[in-house]
């Protein structure tokens, strides 16, 4: 089922009774999610997602705006006629019912020509459980279950319906790190079993980066950009976008492009073609950086942090809006921690250049500098 936001805007009233300027929490969402995909909702906290996935699920009426769900209009609809599945960061089990009574819930509500024999209803039951490998637990209470075991049976009770939309909210952000993982894989094999449309909202750049066909990035109830997670990092629409993807961060720097060249402080790192001469951010992806004893770029070395398969080579530059600069090399490069200067060639795709002012990518082609200019090899 795909699902459509047309113009979708929702405004809550300010809070502060002496301004009462509006939230606009989601500020005029227009794009499709296909039919069968898992969309990763992300953003800073504050940025809307919640209020987006609660228009889109019906909690929550919009001030202007329409959703579809295929080509049936239902922004009208309440809730439990849109055929959505829901689960949120905080399980929302009934702790006096067994889990088998949990996911039952559901489907006891459904009236006339809906309602489902006892048989039926074991059933389906039975198949939630399954898809969410928890047949074994069916007769415990949520008290007895790990955190990441009432999870899986909030989405088996989201999904005992078999929803056209799945709609989950943060729902691994209680869970500790391994669980989390393990859960989000979960996750992503129970959505491509059942291919239920499903929208997925985090703040973890990371979690929706590994588990979604495509993300939806947002900042301040305004998209800034969809794609697909690696079409996403490896051409962020603006600075915002490319300091949100991406573990190490994106290193940012203040830089000139002047004469074809692109100057870090006053090194020549990269040859650049179909930029005008202007002041710029650079931003460098952590992999972007390459170890090389007569290199364009200076920094001065702070230590190199070991990671078993990479290190961290961390340091910083006069130029750097960061207070370090973190490159990723293979662990297998040696960096002496004796020497004051470290000197990187960098990789072009690993590189970005952002308008001062408006703070969106500027395109170009560039190519790697070997040396430092004015300096033999
Ligand atoms: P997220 O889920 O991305 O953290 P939310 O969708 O919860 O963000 O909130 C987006 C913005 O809308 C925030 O500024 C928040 O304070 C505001 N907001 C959310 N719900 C309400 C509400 N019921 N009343 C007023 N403001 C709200
Ligand atoms: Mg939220």
């Amino acid at each position: 089922m795909k699902v459509i936001l047309q113009n979708l805007t929702k405004k809550f009233p300010g809070r502060d009774r002496k301004k009462q300027e509006d939230v606009i929490a989601v500020n005029d969402f227009t794009f499709e999610i296909p039919d069968g995909k898992l969309i990763g909702l992300l953003g800073p906290s504050g940025c809307g997602k919640s209020t987006t996935l609660n228009l889109i699920s019906g909690l929550l009426k919009p001030t202007s705006g329409r959703i579809f769900f295929g080509e049936d209009d239902v922004t009208d609809l309440p809730p439990e006629n849109r055929g959505i599945g829901l689960v949120f960061q905080n399980y929302a089990l009934y702790p006096h019912l067994t889990v088998r009574q949990n996911i039952l819930f559901p489907l006891q509500n459904l009236k006339g020509k809906d309602k489902l024999s006892k048989a039926q209803m074991a059933e389906k039951v039975q198949e939630a459980a399954r898809l969410v490998q928890i047949d074994e637990l069916m007769d415990r209470k949520p008290g007895e279950l790990s955190g990441g075991q009432q999870q899986r049976v909030a989405i088996a009770r989201a999904l005992v319906k078999m929803p056209r939309v799945l709609l989950l909210d943060e729902p691994l952000s209680n869970l500790d790190a391994r669980l989390r993982l393990q859960t989000r894989e979960e996750i992503r094999r129970i959505q491509r079993e059942t291919q239920i449309t499903t929208i997925f909202v985090t703040h973890d750049q990371e979690e929706a980066m590994s588990i979604s066909d495509m993300i939806v990035v947002m900042k301040a109830g305004v998209v800034q950009q969809i794609g697909k997670p690696q079409d996403v990092y490896d051409g962020p629409a603006n600075l915002f976008v490319a300091k949100f993807l991406g573990t190490p961060p994106i290193n940012v720097f203040d830089g000139t492009v002047r004469d074809n060249t692109l100057y870090i402080g006053n090194d020549a790192v990269l040859h650049i073609r179909g930029v005008a001469d202007q002041n710029v951010y650079v931003g460098i992806r952590p992999e972007g950086f390459v170890l090389q004893e007569h290199g364009p770029f200076g920094c001065s070395l702070r230590t190199v942090e070991v990671m078993g398969r990479d290190s961290s080579v961390v340091c910083t530059n006069q130029a750097s809006l960061n207070p370090v600069i973190r490159a990723i090399i293979s662990a297998d490069n040696k960096v002496d921690l004796g020497q004051k200067l470290v000197r990187f060639s960098l990789k072009p795709a690993k590189v970005f250049l952002f308008h001062k002012e408006t703070e969106e990518r500027i395109d170009f082609t560039a190519d790697a500098m070997t040396a430092k200019e004015g300096e033999s090899l």
